[in-house]
């Protein structure tokens, strides 16, 4: 329904121009970009985990059936890191083992270090991610490690993972700046992207973690990574927190990157900056994928639904565009 409204609007539009240079000039920007994109669901784990309050087990579990149901084909559900860093997350057991598990749908977590892989091989995740930072201050602050010393442990996990044949995906936090550095350098992110690549990871996601990138520093990253971690390796993972979050996915996109990281309601905020917004909001990347004619797999309509749903379970607005836009119709 979304999509063809979007559809209607855009011949009307081009009907009305009165030259046709730029329809012309739409159409060679956005040449070549791919005919279906991954969405990796991270509304339950690195949304809820900056939730202030203490979110119930069953509302987790309803969320990620919802988003399962959607279509979304990665949930990353829970973290196995200790509750006493993350208490949000405590219940990772309970939740893995409540969810219904939907044929063909991927249910992620996070596991810092061996024991965390562990306890999330007990409970049947699908896949595991492990992330490390582009930043030695953010590294020491956050994992309290040096970015080396983050690498080794999360060897001990990709090595474990392998044994038993559980994909492994790795996260480099603040590629586009860090609330202590400022400033951080595509190289140093290239750098430990190819680490976490070498020791086996599947695919990379390059977090804007404190979401500050414009798409110039988009494009530039992207540009400099994809020399040692092959384009189709790489997903980029937007915070919406200075409103930049769609354009970097379009920039990225454009450069060949066809894997993306949302939340559902962009749930989450920044604990670095008060008030801010967190991930940018599936919704509203689905929505533009849809108009670009890029296939997700993602049903819009079950996918805001699923994201009015968690801001009603947690009294929270949307963050979604294209939620707030659509509610009256729903
Ligand atoms: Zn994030």
């Amino acid at each position: 329904m979304l999509q063809s409204l979007v559809i209607a609007d855009d011949v009307e539009d081009a009907d009305d121009a009165s030259s046709t240079s730029d329809i012309v000039c739409c159409e060679t920007d956005l040449a070549g970009l791919p005919s279906f994109v991954k969405i990796v669901e991270v509304g339950p784990r690195d949304g809820l985990q900056n939730e202030a309050g203490v979110v119930p087990t069953e509302v987790k579990v309803e969320f990620i059936n919802k988003l399962a149901e959607a279509g979304l084909p990665v949930i990353e559900a829970t973290s196995f890191v200790s509750p006493k860093w993350v208490p949000q997350m405590s219940d990772h057991r309970e939740v893995m083992k409540q969810i219904d598990r939907r044929p063909g749908t991927v249910y992620s977590a996070l596991t810092p270090n061996l024991k965390g892989f562990e306890a999330a091989m007990e409970v049947g995740a699908n896949e595991v991610a492990i992330f490390g930072a582009a930043s030695e201050t953010f590294s020491r602050k956050n994992i309290n490690c040096s970015i080396r010393e983050s690498l080794q442990r999360f060897k001990e996990v990709t090595e474990a993972a392998k044994e038993v044949n559980i994909p492994v995906r790795g996260y480099v936090s603040c590629v586009l700046g860090c609330p202590y550095e400022g400033d951080v350098k595509a190289e140093k992110v290239a750098e430990v992207a190819k680490e976490l690549l070498d020791m086996g990871c599947y695919e990379i996601s390059l977090g804007d973690t404190i979401g500050v990138g414009t798409p110039g520093a988009v494009k530039h990253l992207v540009s400099v990574v994809s020399e040692v971690v092959p384009l189709s390796k790489i997903a980029v993972h937007c915070h919406d927190t200075y409103g930049q979050a769609l354009a970097n996915i379009l920039a990225a996109l454009q450069m060949g990157v066809s894997v993306f990281d949302s939340s559902s309601a962009g749930l989450g905020g920044c604990p670095y900056a008060k008030g801010a917004s967190g991930n940018v909001s599936t919704e509203d990347v689905v929505y533009m994928m849809n108009g670009l004619a890029i296939n997700t797999g993602v049903d819009i309509h079950k996918l805001i639904d699923a994201g009015h749903f968690i801001s009603t379970a947690i009294g929270r607005r949307t963050s979604s565009k294209v939620a707030q836009a659509t509610k009256c119709s729903l």
